[in-house]
């Protein structure tokens, strides 16, 4: 097939389930890699995502770098899509969000159990957390969400192909769900 359908994912504030979700198409994979190619993703080696046709983003924004990440897809992406609940609404990340940063860098680095040599990390290459965790579509505009912690496989292939196959995408009752 002369043009394949460009397709980058990404996992920013999230856990890969989504990710592992997707990959549970299973055998479906090899029929979706007769038409689409990967771009940037974690399954592959491509570092900065190209100009693709539809970006997958897994995870909500906790720090600078996943603002970065975010910002790049948008650009170089035709649909931006939130997938899983993390992207959508901050998901179980976003509970730090009742909680002052500085209170959260505590617990973890100076009082928490066990810690030894109390002291939180400052290594300029280490990307700066956000104060909270926000949903992607509070900085960059979406297209679609999968709903779902993860979305099931079904809403994966039923999403993508309706895409593929030139359909407005939708899903059946029975796939959508937010657990
Ligand atoms: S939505 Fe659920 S499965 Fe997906 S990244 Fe968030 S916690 Fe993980």
């Amino acid at each position: 097939m002369a043009n394949k359908i460009r397709l980058a994912t990404t996992s920013l504030a999230g856990c890969f389930g989504c990710h592992t979700s997707f990959l549970d198409i299973d055998e479906r994979l090899l029929k979706l890699a007769e038409v689409v190619e990967f771009d940037r993703s974690p399954l592959t080696d491509i570092e900065h995502c190209n100009p693709c046709d539809i970006g997958l983003i897994e995870g909500g924004v906790c720090n600078s770098e996943n603002i970065h990440t975010l910002r790049e897809f948008r650009k170089h992406c035709k649909i931006l899509v939130a997938v899983g609940a993390c992207a959508i609404n901050g998901g179980l990340p976003g509970y730090r969000n009742t909680i002052p940063l500085e209170e959260c860098l505590g617990e973890s680095y100076l009082d928490g159990i066990g810690v030894e040599n109390p002291q939180i990390p400052s290594d300029p290459e280490l990307p700066l957390l956000l104060n909270k965790v926000y949903p992607i579509h509070e900085v960059v505009k979406i297209d679609y969400s999968l709903p779902g912690c993860p979305p099931s496989a079904d809403v994966f292939w039923k999403f993508l192909t309706d895409l593929i196959d030139g359909r407005e995408p939708s899903l059946p009752y029975e796939l959508v769900h937010y657990d």
